[in-house]
């Protein structure tokens, strides 16, 4: 890897004020490389100025279901009521562009010797979950890098294989990738948390030093929720982000 600060954003849904506070966090630490775990739509009023804003400044991304299902590739039988609601109406939303540049993302690719993909690396297009470590026991197979990075379910935390068996950890504090380890870090959700942590989520990598920081940054929560009423959305998705949960 080369020198210079990477960072990794996920599960941004359409939510502008929680990326905007990202993006200036990435600019005050010099941030050089940045790539995406898709869901870039769904649920938050901002769909096509997300992708705006994103995009150019993106190295690599990969396509969520969130995303999937606005391309009309998902039933949307899979989805609770608000999220169907939403898929809805950012399909209707969404530019003829930013709806071809969600075409062009692929499942799953490698950047700088680390996999990303959305949901799982064993199958990326089955929209698993990894919550626990037998979850994770079976992807780590799925996998030949040192580090996989996966969004998805919201719930920040990081897997780790060892010589001495496979731990779990919240990920809260900066965490160091060590020698003869591999590791499923699960990125917190830019634009919707769900681990009662209202705040926006991301990850720092530091390749020089080997360490992983898990970011979250406080944000206009009352203007995304309030654009979400104004959009007409279901309102329990404007109080949820309020909650973080
Ligand atoms: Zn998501």
């Amino acid at each position: 890897m080369s020198a210079g600060l990477l960072a990794v954003v996920s599960d941004i849904h359409g939510n502008l004020e929680a990326l905007e506070a990202v993006l200036a966090d990435l600019d005050r630490r010099g941030v050089e490389h940045l790539v995406c775990l898709g869901d870039f739509v769904g649920y938050g009023a901002s769909p096509n100025e997300c992708i705006d804003l994103l995009r150019p400044r993106l190295e690599a991304a990969v396509v969520g279901n969130h995303d999937v299902a606005v391309l009309g590739r998902i039933q949307l039988g899979s989805f609770n009521s608000e999220a169907a609601v939403a898929a809805r109406w950012t399909r209707d939303s969404l530019s003829p562009e930013n709806r071809s540049y969600l075409e062009t993302l692929p499942d799953t690719v490698v950047w700088r010797d680390m996999r990303l993909v959305h949901a799982t690396p064993s199958e990326p297009r089955a929209w698993h979950y990894v919550l626990s470590i037998r979850d994770a026991e079976e992807e780590f197979a799925a996998f030949t890098e040192t580090v996989c990075l996966i969004g998805h379910s919201h719930y920040p935390g990081a897997f780790r294989l060892g010589p001495k068996g496979l731990d779990y950890g919240r990920g809260e504090d900066d965490f160091p990738i060590e020698p003869g380890c591999r590791y499923i870090v699960n990125v917190a959700s830019v634009g919707q948390p769900r681990d009662g942590d209202p705040r926006a989520g991301y990850l720092v990598v530091n390749p020089e030093t080997a360490t992983i920081t898990p970011v979250r940054l406080e944000y206009a929560v009352k203007d995304a929720a309030g654009r979400i009423v104004a959009a007409g959305l279901p309102t329990y998705l404007a109080e949820r982000l309020k909650w973080g949960e």
